[in-house]
């Protein structure tokens, strides 16, 4: 008899998860459900599209017809309600059911709505899907002056799309700093410049008190928590993610800020698994529960996840360092591993648009920033897969080219 495995998400982690259990188990019944209209799409470049720099095709990754050849069932549209883990079965929307012997919870997050008046205003743009990109693109192509709120990863796309866009920007951040949790003022005046010099004007100490909105319900500005006001008829609002865990409760699968489960993906309960965004996961590198918010994390979790999904198959372990870059500006950004952890740090400034921050824990590396240039990259990945002791080699992990070997012989690998 052939197992039922049901995905619930085709996001990349669940489409990879789908990829790998029929690469595993030729024979099995693989199911893929998502609320979205449109199966698999490339995320991260939906900021292009927004910025009218890329058109619509190159963004699709899957066609339905990549699950008609690997015969698995794509279901858009559909929104799972209920996960009833005795039964084995889910539930739907419109009143459906679907029996499971295996299933994959890769549900992602939700953008956070600011919890402030107006906050749901026509012209205010949240952003994470095709959808989202499309109308932010339609509304930029028509405005003068936007607002943007969350002073992260996506907040940066947001105005990077005003800079491309020939909008005037008006960025509010809370703390004093862009990306305050990873960056030092040194490392984030760099990107404050490159904003100002696409048109997006930072706004410190600031952020959201309320929106007004005109008579026809059209958000016309901000206004902080000071008084003062900020003019757009556009909102880029990236707060954070609500992580789509709603339809979990009632069941016994343990959630914490999202979906706790081992370095396997296996959750707490049995024939459960969760991969991608969602998950609160065993680092097994850093030894603790960890998050992470990344399109490569997710493939590979999903992946993980599907590979042990798969009857009689060796566990396979989730082991990887995360990456993340941003490509918006003259000069190019990464952060690695978990840049905003840890209980030591090291940076350099090597030039305008050049720096570096590390961080440690525990005496290992655990994450960073480099701004400018990523050419040590690599070097940093391998000291924190291998975790090496070198939390007192600043000066050596800080020389624009490290010494990798010098680094190896004054601190041995504790891990591979
Ligand atoms: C604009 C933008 C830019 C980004 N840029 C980068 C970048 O440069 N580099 C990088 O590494 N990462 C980037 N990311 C993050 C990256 O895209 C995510 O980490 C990744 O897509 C997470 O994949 P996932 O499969 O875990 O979740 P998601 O892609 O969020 O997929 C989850 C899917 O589940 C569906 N779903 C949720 N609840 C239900 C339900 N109850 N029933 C049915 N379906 C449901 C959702 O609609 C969604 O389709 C970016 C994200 C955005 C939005």
């Amino acid at each position: 008899m052939s197992t039922s495995h049901v995905i619930i998400g085709d996001g990349i982690a669940g489409s990879s998860a789908a990829e790998s259990i029929r690469e595993a188990d030729p024979d099995a019944d693989v199911t893929v459900i998502t609320d979205e209209g449109e199966a698999l799409y490339n995320r991260i470049l939906i900021k292009e599209f927004a910025k009218g720099k890329l058109p619509e095709a190159p963004i699709s990754i899957h066609e339905p017809e990549w699950y008609e050849e690997r015969d698995i069932d794509l279901e858009l549209n559909t929104h799972v309600t209920e996960v009833d883990t005795d039964a084995h079965e889910i539930h739907t929307h419109e009143g459906d059911s679907y029996e499971y012997d295996k299933l994959l919870v890769a549900t992602g997050g939700t953008p956070a709505q600011l919890p402030v008046d107006n906050a749901d205003a026509d012209g205010i743009h949240h952003f994470w899907t095709f959808q989202d990109a499309r109308n932010i693109r339609e509304h930029a192509e028509e405005t003068d002056d936007a607002i943007i709120v969350g002073a992260g990863l996506l907040g940066i796309d947001l105005a990077a799309i005003c800079g491309a866009q020939g909008i005037d920007g008006t960025f509010l951040m809370r703390g004093n700093r862009w990306w305050r949790y990873a960056l030092s003022l040194d490392g984030a005046e760099i990107i404050h410049d490159a904003m100002r010099g696409v048109g997006v004007e930072p706004v410190f100490e600031s952020g959201v008190d309320h929106f007004k909105v005109d008579d026809d319900g059209h958000v016309e500005a901000a206004v902080d928590p000071d008084g003062n006001r900020y003019d757009g008829d556009f909102a880029g609002v990236a707060i954070g993610l609500d992580f789509n865990t709603e339809f979990l409760a009632g069941s016994d699968i343990e959630t914490d800020d999202g979906i706790v489960v081992d370095e396997y993906m296996q959750t707490n309960v049995e024939d459960v698994y969760a991969a991608g965004d969602i998950t609160q996961f065993y680092d097994t590198i850093l030894d603790e529960r960890a998050q992470n918010g990344a399109w490569g994390s997710a493939k590979e979790q999903g992946s993980v996840a599907g590979a042990n999904m798969v009857a009689d198959a060796e566990e396979e372990e989730f082991r990887w360092v995360s990456t993340y870059s941003i490509t918006h500006f003259d000069f190019p950004f990464l952060s690695f591993g978990h840049p905003t952890l840890g209980d030591e740090d090291c940076e350099r400034k090597y030039s305008d648009t050049e720096w570096r921050r590390l961080t440690f824990k525990d005496g290992k590396l655990i994450g960073g920033v480099l701004i400018g240039d990523l050419s040590q990259q690599s070097k940093f990945k391998k000291l924190i897969r291998e975790e090496r002791e070198v939390a007192d080699k600043k000066e050596l992990l800080l020389e624009e080219d490290v010494d990798i070997e010098r680094l190896e012989e004054v601190a041995p690998a504790q891990a591979e």
